[in-house]
């Protein structure tokens, strides 16, 4: 039997802020559409490895594979340099990320959010990239906001926009950093219906969530990370209903 190659391969990903050791070594493969679902406490490193994926962090040792090719570095004379900017856009645009505040650019409405990018760095025509969103924002049920600014959308709206302007690019993979935890509860049903119906369209996701319900639900596989590592990863039953590790067992017991 052949063996699907991962999407991402993190392979010994660490990285210190000064003496800090933030992340340590930590190994994961995300396969297509699998959805991974990260949880552990505040401070165990789960924004800064997912950032060290699209290297919005420089990880100081280990490297990041998407589709197999290394991100945001390269080989030169036996030591790894920073590829050039241009290179470093290009990859990016294959992995798209929504973080905990909705990081719209407020001084454009809902549709200029949207198309910015697909224009500026795919060189895609206006009218298609104005096609495209129109679509995104049907996908994510916000059809008629396409003239709103950010400011008058509620938190939910903000990140569904947020969601359309990261699937824009067609994006091999999402990345979430806590994508609910900033929302009025009242909203944060509506943010995880989108990502449910992402992941059932095949979507390959890594989503840092504290959503136990929601990870239970869509996750093929929960890693729990505390200290900077991969502490216990497994399907979701395995994780969240029969940890094997005491920490992972404390931390559940807190937050359920
Ligand atoms: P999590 O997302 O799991 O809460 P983070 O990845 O944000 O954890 O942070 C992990 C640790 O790294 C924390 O102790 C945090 O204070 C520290 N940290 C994160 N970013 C920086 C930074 N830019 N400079 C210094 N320390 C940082
Ligand atoms: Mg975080």
């Amino acid at each position: 039997m052949t063996r699907t190659a991962p999407i991402v391969q993190l392979e010994a990903i660490s990285k210190h802020y000064g003496p800090l050791q933030v992340l340590d070594a930590v190994e994961l493969e995300v396969f297509p559409a699998e959805v991974v679902c990260i949880i552990g406490p505040s401070g165990s490193g789960k924004s800064t490895l997912l950032r060290c994926v699209n290297h919005l962090e420089r990880p100081d040792g280990g490297v990041v594979r998407l589709n197999g090719e290394i991100v945001g570095v390269r080989e030169s004379r036996g030591q790894l340099v920073e590829v050039a900017p241009a290179e470093l856009a290009r990859q990016r645009t294959e992995i798209g990320m929504v973080f905990q505040s909705f990081n719209l650019f407020g001084h454009m409405t809902v549709l200029e959010n949207i198309i910015e990018a697909p224009i500026q760095v795919l060189g895609t025509p206006r009218a298609e990239a104005k096609a495209h969103a129109r679509q995104l924002l049907e996908w994510v049920r916000l059809e008629g906001k396409e003239d709103t600014y950010p400011r008058q959308l509620s938190g939910g709206q903000q990140q569904r926009a947020a969601i359309a302007r990261a699937l824009a690019m067609r994006p091999k993979v999402m990345l979430f950093d806590e994508p609910t935890s900033a929302l009025d509860p009242e909203t944060v049903g509506e943010v995880l219906s989108v990502m449910r119906r992402l992941a059932s369209e095949g979507l390959t996701m890594i989503v840092v969530t504290h959503e136990i319900d929601f990870a239970r639900e869509v996750a093929d596989r929960v890693a729990f990370m505390d200290g900077g590592r991969i502490v216990e990863m497994g399907p979701p039953e395995q994780v969240l209903d029969a940890p094997t590790q005491e920490r992972t067992r404390k931390f559940l017991s807190r937050i359920l």
